[in-house]
């Protein structure tokens, strides 16, 4: 069955990003609609650690650059939503940590970046007693700072996003996308999708998607591969950077799962851990979570590991883009937010972008199917012990 539908705006992709920005398309005006290939957050949100970054993690050099102030704005729109004074009301975001904890193994290059953390920041840390520090992070030494960085729970924010969009969201697979018309198949048939305008938030998808609309040479992009680790049983619920230098070692979040409660440890571990295979990696975990919290008892956990492709625009040297990139091209708009906490900027840059909306309703016709929420990193994981 072939169906051809007339609408304002076509969203592909829908992670943070793809929701976020149908979010915003639809509050201005626009009768938008979303396909996603295959299950919402697929790739990087589902993986993200979920911290609403004050830009703190990235001042440790000393200087609050540009994408630290942008990420402290940023976290101010997060406050908004997350208190229903924004759109959206992101009031029932399942929050999974409202402060984090900073503290640095021996050595001067870790005493100079706590101090230029300390220094540069427009939400300053503050410096945590012995006495007030959290039972898991006995035996560390050195000051220990306290951050007022939210931590959330990726995939909820993205089934909030989705329950405000029900008829807006079909699981499709892009066949074409030529000016004005983009081509989709479904389970149910090919839908064609008449469009002022094609905006591309599709993660590391956006590449296949740029060369299908003729425009690979004009958005070059670039992955940034890594490998998490996963700890789970019984622990303590931690959240925290534990660095060395400019440095983040390992990077701590915690959430709750049947087994009890579970680690996901990123930062420079991970960044170097794409480089290993996961035996070799989980003997590094192991070793330098115990450097990072010599307190913490692990005889008796289990660890798993994967891999994971940060995408983003292409930099000089690879490295990590300094800010958002919203760019577009005739009826294409190319998004990548380089954070989850960035996602709504991202989103109000794209409506700059698109202008005005018609003012007309769209939703998809009743048979078209409504993609999945992928699943969190550690429900699907194969877990292994040390003996
Ligand atoms: C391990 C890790 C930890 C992170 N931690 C944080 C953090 O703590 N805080 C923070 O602010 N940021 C964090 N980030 C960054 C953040 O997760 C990303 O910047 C953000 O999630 C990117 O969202 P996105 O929607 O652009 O892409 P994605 O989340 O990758 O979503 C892309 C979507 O498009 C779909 N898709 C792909 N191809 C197609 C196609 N052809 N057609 C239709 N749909 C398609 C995919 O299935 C997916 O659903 C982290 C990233 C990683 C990898």
């Amino acid at each position: 069955m072939s169906e051809t539908l007339s609408i304002d705006t076509l969203v592909v992709g829908g992670g943070v990003a793809g929701l976020f920005t149908l979010d915003a398309l639809v509050r201005a005006g626009h009768a938008a609609l979303l396909v996603e290939r295959e299950a919402l957050g697929l790739g990087q949100t589902t993986s993200s650690q979920g911290i609403l970054h004050a830009g703190v993690k990235y001042a440790l050099g000393g200087v609050a650059g540009d994408d630290a102030q942008e990420a402290g704005a940023a976290a101010e729109m997060w406050r908004g939503m997350m208190c229903g004074e924004g759109a959206p009301d992101l009031r029932k975001v399942r929050v999974l940590a409202r402060e984090e904890f900073m503290w640095r193994t021996a050595g001067l290059m870790g005493a100079a970046g706590m101090l230029g953390a300390r220094m540069a920041l427009r939400t300053r840390p503050e410096v945590v007693g012995a006495a007030d520090r959290p039972a898991w992070l006995a035996g560390v030494r050195g000051d220990v700072l306290r951050l007022g960085e939210t931590v959330i729970d990726p995939r909820d924010l993205l089934a909030r996003l989705a329950d405000l969009h029900g008829g807006r969201l079909a699981r499709a697979e892009v066949q074409s996308i030529a000016d004005g018309e983009v081509q989709a198949r479904t389970t149910s048939g090919v839908l064609s999708i008449r469009c002022r305008q094609v905006v591309l938030t599709a993660g590391e998808g956006n590449e296949a998607l740029l060369a299908m609309a003729g425009l690979a040479a004009t958005e070059p992009m670039q992955r940034r591969p890594l490998r998490q680790a996963m700890v789970r049983g019984a622990l303590p619920m931690v959240f925290g950077h534990c660095i060395d230098g400019a440095k983040t070692r390992v990077t701590i979040t915690s959430d709750t799962c049947p087994e009890g409660v579970v680690w996901h440890v990123g930062g420079e571990l991970a960044e170097q851990g794409a480089r290993q295979d996961e035996a070799t990696f989980l003997q590094r975990a192991r070793a330098e979570l115990a450097a990072c919290l010599p307190g913490a008892d692990l005889r008796d956990a289990e660890w798993s590991s994967y891999p994971v492709q940060r995408a983003e625009p292409r930099t000089a040297g690879g490295r990590r883009p300094p800010s958002t990139h919203v760019l577009r091209h005739g009826a294409c708009v190319a998004v990548w937010p380089v954070k989850l906490v960035m996602a709504p900027r991202a989103a109000a840059q794209v409506v700059q972008a698109c202008g005005a909306g018609s003012g007309r309703e769209a939703i998809w016709p009743a048979h078209v199917p409504a993609p999945p929420l992928a699943p969190r990193p550690w429900e699907t994981a194969a877990w292994s012990r040390f003996e």
